[in-house]
């Protein structure tokens, strides 16, 4: 079986490490690869890191319109192996075809607001701050700068980051998940066509031996990370004490509110989605949904009928709308934490948990699991479940409804279906979140606004994406001078 080889220094490199962990497709349990692991994966982080280092020094130089062409290339690339990327997207992480072709879709937008470094870079000038005096403030890159990404979306995370990276002049580490780490291999093909110093770019494996390496390593000033909140706020504190800037993104549970006047058969579609959707495990998954005054019924009733008519399968078969959760254990976890709901006093309106699934019996499926009654005081509707699980809840109005979407320690998303405007401006101002949706059940901010998140769910100040990548990405200098005529002329 294939040992995934890093790329570093413009070339395809064994890993030094003497461990390796399987790559499996979580719906045939088929060994896809081995990927390099362990303690020995610091060395491979130290050799990218030193040729990233030389790569910048000449990269920072070139032109920032030389350097936004090869984003143009990239996007190419990506567009024209569109289909190829989003196969091996779900055979390693179990998402349907369709929502792999969708994440690439969002990858691809980052490339293409990236191309608006050119103007998203400029600085400040001020002429004449004092007589005689002008000020600026120009931004220029931090140097060597890494991501360090989960599972869920093998391509598309990244590119919440490198884009902007490289657009700004800086040379830039990709660490994936263990998880899913042939989605990147591809796209470092793709990378490796393009016009750029030796070294700009590159591809390290490993866990958490290869993560502690890159907080570590002197050379690397900004690290972006995307996973667990206990990982996130690990790699916080761990990068900031060594010196560097940090944003960390973390886990969610997210509430969604439906009050009366919701549109009910629009909405529970669209929270069906939302909750569902690359089988629960997205951090703007719906989790929570509650039910405002004797509306309940209706909305259990109508969310059931959609919620069972969804088909669990392969992702690359036609007709699935959900596939497998990524690991075995990741299964037993969630099986888990769908019995403690029951335990605490929930009733189960749908069992997903003995899912079975004609030609793929090996494979990490649940059917879609609805709870009711969950209990508010109790551990399950706190706990990040990431899986295909809703819990369903009522409150008497909206104030008790505000009261329960900002008491979780999250703050990654919050939902409101509503046919009032008052209402949605209410929820908007008051909800304790740092993405908001207003008759939306994944509010995914599109690549010019931040990927915001608030509360557990982010540790740091930068989001990624847009203009706050670029402000990530660059530090500001600020530069006074005075040339005054007096001067001038004694030369
Ligand atoms: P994870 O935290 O287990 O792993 C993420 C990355 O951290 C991987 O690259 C992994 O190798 C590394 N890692 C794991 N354990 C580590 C440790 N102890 N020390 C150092 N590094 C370590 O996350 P996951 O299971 O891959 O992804 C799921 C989580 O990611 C969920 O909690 C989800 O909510 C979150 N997520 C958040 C967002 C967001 O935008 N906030 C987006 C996607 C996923």
């Amino acid at each position: 079986m294939e040992l995934l080889k890093n790329y570093i220094d413009g070339v395809w490199t064994s890993s030094v490490a003497k461990e390796s962990i399987d790559v499996v497709n979580p719906a045939t349990q088929e060994v896809l690869a081995k990927v390099p692991y362990g303690n020995d994966t610091q060395k491979d982080v130290d050799k990218a890191v030193g040729a990233a280092s030389k790569a910048y020094k000449e990269w920072r130089n070139v032109p920032v319109l030389k350097r936004v062409q090869v984003l143009y290339r990239l996007k190419t690339l990506m567009e024209t192996n569109r289909e190829e990327l989003a196969e091996i997207i779900t055979n390693e992480s179990g998402k349907t075809y369709g929502e792999s072709i969708g994440e690439i879709q969002r990858a691809i937008e980052n490339i293409e607001v990236a191309c608006g470094t050119p103007m998203l870079m400029g600085g400040d000038v001020i002429e004449d701050i004092a007589s005689g005096i002008d000020e600026m403030m120009i931004r220029q890159p931090v140097g060597v700068a890494a991501c360090i990404t989960p599972f869920n979306f093998p391509s598309m995370i990244v590119f919440w980051f490198l884009p902007y990276a490289i657009a700004t002049g800086n040379a830039f580490v990709v660490k994936p998940s263990e998880k899913v780490p042939m989605t990147m291999m591809k796209i470092f093909e793709f990378l490796d066509q393009l016009d750029m110093p030796k070294g700009l770019v590159s591809l390290v494996h490993g866990g958490k031996d290869t993560v502690d390496a890159i907080l570590e390593h002197p050379e690397i000033k900004a690290v972006s990370f995307v996973g667990s909140t206990p990982v996130a706020r690990y790699i916080y504190s761990k990068g900031t004490a060594n010196g560097k800037r940090v944003q960390a993104q973390g886990g969610a549970k997210n509430p969604v509110v439906v009050l009366p006047d919701a549109d009910i058969e629009m909405s529970t579609k669209i929270i069906a989605d939302s909750v569902y959707g690359c089988a629960g495990q997205r951090c703007l998954a719906a989790s929570t949904i509650i039910t405002v005054d004797d509306q309940k019924r209706q909305v259990k009733d109508a969310l059931y009928e959609t919620v069972k008519a969804r088909t669990t399968g392969y992702g690359l078969d036609k007709n699935v709308n959900m596939g497998p959760v990524i690991t075995p254990e990741s299964k037993s976890r969630i099986t888990g934490l769908i019995q403690k709901g029951v335990d605490e006093g929930a009733k189960v309106l749908l069992d997903g948990r003995n899912a079975s699934i004609s030609g793929y019996e090996k494979g990490n499926f649940l059917n879609p699991t609805i709870l009711e009654d969950v209990a508010l005081d109790k551990e399950l509707i706190a706990t990040e479940i990431f899986g295909p699980v809703m819990s369903l809840i009522s409150m008497k109005n909206i104030n008790e409804a505000l009261k329960f979407v900002n008491s979780g320690n999250y703050g990654n998303m919050a939902c409101l279906f509503t046919g009032s405007g008052a209402n949605a401006r209410r929820f908007r101002n008051e909800a304790d979140a740092g993405n908001i949706g207003i008759n939306i059940g994944v509010a995914a901010p599109m690549a010019q606004f931040p990927f915001s998140g608030w509360k557990d769910s982010f540790f740091g100040d930068l989001h990624g994406q847009g203009k706050h990548a670029i402000e990530f990405f660059t530090q500001t200098k600020v530069v006074i001078e005075r040339w005054p005529n007096i001067w001038s002329r004694k030369f």
